[in-house]
């Protein structure tokens, strides 16, 4: 095929599409059935709905080939192990009893059951439910959901094209299940789903499917030969088929390196390929390989995670350049919509000039569309676009907003000093026990109190105008001095105000700090039912005036104890929100910074003399391809060392992470130059506090002995056991006593007596001889 006739027959497509609909009904018809309120039959409905709602505005934008069976009641990696019979044994019952309510309890966990673990989709926001397998696994095909949401789709007179999560990826995916040997595999299953894959397939071909998509993330990640090998046979076998749709494979969130040429040989028919941002590597690694002759190109050239307007004259560049690579070139969001909300102009308070900038799911999908046609028809069919895209570029580029000279000098001015502390570690930690004075085994939290329906009910009473800012600041007020008599009743040793004025960790600062934007309805899945509103770094960050201080004061006024102040660090602040994708992260972050480095000093000249700086999202944010690494690190460490470097050596600076995997970034958290850190780590019966010994990490740290994620309350022997634990592996002098995360979700009930129990234990530990 010539290029001229490649680029006659572009068509527009995505991969998936956000599921919740225009007001989360799948929100609340999910979380009613769950009540007991919506029946199964009403579920059914809205979810069809939704469905229908949501092929109607693809296809009215323009996209010619609409997704299917990327719809899910809670997650796409669950309705995988579904459809190939990957249910754990201890969900079997459920599940044989009544299929809707077992695939809620594999997701949620019952009474008596637990769910299956859930963890983070690559490095997005969103969360899947692992597969658990072992050498038992018995795979069996049950291809019904995927087949009855094509034919709905088919019913609408759509071209569909059914998204399956591919074989590769979802071994990678999967965990030993419990009970199998932690060394386990779960690749050398390959060769037992294959046939069930195929089955599969032949049943869409069957339902008249001429594509099927088959999703490999897990191929832009660093991959051993074994698993490329792996790759190559997957596709050689499903490939081999006769009984089968086109197969095009789709990769994002990345470039494939090493698997792009295992994929360009495997005869399959159709490959997709992620050209944003670093991802645009994929190009050249395409034409090194010679391209895909004979095969269908899919190109991912509008961002699929982040939420800008398209450059449309760099994308139809690209374009122009694939089309001499492929036998048909088809125009794509480089990954699922699911991780962008789903309409811009449902935001009505955000400033029109920055409207302008921003394309949410359905306006991605017009974009998409309008590529297409450029395309296609040539630059001519879209000249109207092409002004209003370049105007729109040019006020973004040109705006005071996205450019503050006095943000730009500052951080032009930033010097490797500003960046460390006034004395190293060693010395500082003995100013800081001299002025503190704290007990052995140190007790304290993690931040946040209890979030009570109260709380909830005056900031929806402020913002409805029940109440003014005057009584919302007295409810507040009002809460500080209970957890502060709490904390000093419970006998802890260094104190937290609770945080309830805070509705999240990021979005408190980012309402407070110019240059970021807050969304009213820009809701993102994070997993099942919960969502979240990212905010925007539109421009460039300034902090306006102080966002914590009079509340850490207000606590610190009301004790003799060290209150801690609480911020969110610059890399969390990034990884929570939609970043700008004009200019490097790393300038980003140090804006961010800066802002806080100013909170941070605010917080110390009012006398705060312990300030922990949370990072929870520090290890999740490390780029799939470990080449990555190094460069992430860096700035992400500088940043978070810019926002404490300022403090004097006799001011603690604290850190705080969640999640338990660390071994490989026990450097970067040295570098962090915190005095202390704490950490998850009760479920993993202080794992952590292991690995940050054999890593010989020199600092004071806490890892979790109550785990905050479950109402259980711990008992004082549980406690105890833990920091013995905890003891083996960091000397006394280093050890702090404090749960896992913060208590937010938490009731007051068990609260009360988890951190009750917490200190008698440190108490106990102490009193030994
Ligand atoms: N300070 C925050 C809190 O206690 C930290 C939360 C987090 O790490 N996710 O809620
Ligand atoms: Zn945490």
């Amino acid at each position: 095929m010539t290029a001229q006739s490649a680029a006659a027959a572009a068509r527009a497509t995505v991969y998936g599409y956000p599921r919740q609909g225009q007001n989360r009904e799948l929100k609340k018809a999910v979380e009613g059935y769950w009540k007991g309120r919506v029946g199964a039959d009403a579920l059914r409905t809205t979810a069809e709905d939704l469905r229908r709602s949501n092929w109607r505005q693809l296809s009215d934008a323009g996209i010619h080939e609409v997704p299917s069976g990327d719809f899910s009641y809670y997650d796409h990696v669950l309705d995988t192990s579904v459809m190939v019979g990957a249910v754990p044994e201890r969900h079997r019952a459920a599940v044989d009893a009544d299929a809707l309510d077992g695939y809620f309890a594999m997701a949620r966990g019952t009474q008596d059951v637990a769910p299956l673990e859930m963890t983070k989709w690559f490095d997005t926001n969103y969360h899947y439910l692992v597969p658990e397998l072992g050498p038992d696994t018995v795979f069996t095909a049950d291809p019904a959901k995927q087949v009855s949401e094509f034919k709905e789709a088919l019913a609408l007179g759509l071209t569909a094209r059914p998204v399956l999560v591919g074989p590769l990826t979802y071994l990678l995916l999967a965990k030993p299940a419990p009970g199998v040997a932690a060394d386990f595999e779960p690749l050398t299953l390959l060769d037992r789903l294959l046939p069930v894959y195929a089955e599969i397939l032949a049943d869409l071909r069957a339902a008249g499917a001429e594509w099927v998509q088959l999703d490999e993330p897990s191929l832009v990640q660093d991959r051993t030969p074994a698993e490329l090998n792996a790759a190559a046979r997957a596709y050689r076998d499903l490939g081999g088929e006769t009984d089968r749709p086109k197969l095009l494979v789709a990769s994002y969130f990345g470039r494939l390196g090493d698997a792009l040429p295992v994929l360009a040989k495997a005869p399959i028919d159709g490959l997709a390929l992620d050209l944003t941002g670093s991802a645009a590597g994929n190009l050249d690694a395409l034409a090194a390989v010679g391209g895909l002759p004979g095969k269908r190109l899919v190109a991912g050239v509008v961002d699929g995670r982040n939420i800008w307007i398209n450059d449309y004259e760099k994308s139809l560049a690209t374009l122009g350049t694939l089309l001499g690579l492929a036998d048909r070139v088809d125009v794509a969001a480089s990954c699922s919509l699911l991780h962008v909300p789903l309409d811009a102009t449902a935001e009505r308070d955000i400033d029109p000039e920055i409207s302008r900038w921003l394309a949410f799911a359905r306006q991605k999908t017009e974009e998409i569309a309008v590529l297409a046609r450029g395309l296609g028809q040539g630059t001519y069919a879209i000249t109207a676009e092409l002004i209003t895209n370049r105007a729109a570029l040019a006020s973004r580029a040109g705006s005071a907003l996205t450019r503050d000279p006095a943000v730009r000098a500052r951080t032009a001015a930033v010097t490797d000093a500003d960046a460390r502390r006034s004395q190293p570690y060693t010395e500082r930690t003995t100013a800081q026990r001299a002025r503190l004075g704290l007990p052995p085994l140190p007790t304290t939290t993690i931040g946040s109190f209890p979030q009570t329906d109260e709380l909830r009910t005056a900031r929806a009473d402020l913002r409805g105008g029940r109440i003014d800012t005057a009584g919302y600041e007295e409810r507040i007020k009002e809460e500080i001095r209970e957890v502060l008599s709490f904390q000093e009743k419970a006998g802890l040793d260094v104190l937290v105000h609770g945080e309830p004025e805070r509705n999240d960790m990021v979005q408190y600062f980012a309402e407070q700090l110019t240059g970021y934007v807050a969304t009213n309805h820009g809701w993102v899945q994070s997993y099942g039912t919960r969502y979240v509103r990212p905010p925007v770094l539109a421009g460039d960050i300034s902090r306006p005036e102080p966002m914590t201080v009079r509340w850490t004061s207000y606590a610190q006024s009301l004790t003799d104890h060290p209150v801690k102040g609480m911020l969110t660090g610059p890399v969390t602040m990034l990884a929570w929100s939609f970043v700008r994708d004009d200019q490097p992260l790393a300038d980003t972050a140090r804006q961010v910074a800066l802002a806080l480095r100013d909170e941070v000093n605010d917080l110390e000249a009012a006398g705060t003399s312990v300030i922990q700086v949370d990072e929870p999202a520090l290890r999740e944010t490390l780029p799939p391809r470990s080449a990555d690494h190094a460069d992430y690190l860096a700035w992400a460490t500088e940043s978070f060392r810019l926002t404490t470097g300022g403090v004097r050596p006799d001011t603690q600076i604290h850190t705080h992470m969640c999640y338990a995997e660390f071994g490989d970034i026990v450097q970067a958290i040295d570098d962090l130059d915190a005095d202390v850190i704490s950490l998850e780590a009760a479920r993993s019966h202080m794992q952590v506090a292991r690995e940050l010994a054999a890593h010989g990490y020199p600092r004071e740290a806490g890892p979790g002995v109550y785990d905050i994620h479950s109402p259980r309350v711990p008992s004082t022997e549980e406690a105890t056991a833990l920091l013995l634990k905890g003891l083996e592996a960091i000397p006394a002098e280093r050890l702090w006593v404090n749960p896992d995360c913060g208590l937010k979700t938490r009731g007051w009930p068990e609260t009360r007596a988890s951190l009750e129990n917490m200190v008698a234990a440190a108490r106990e530990i102490r009193s030994r001889p």
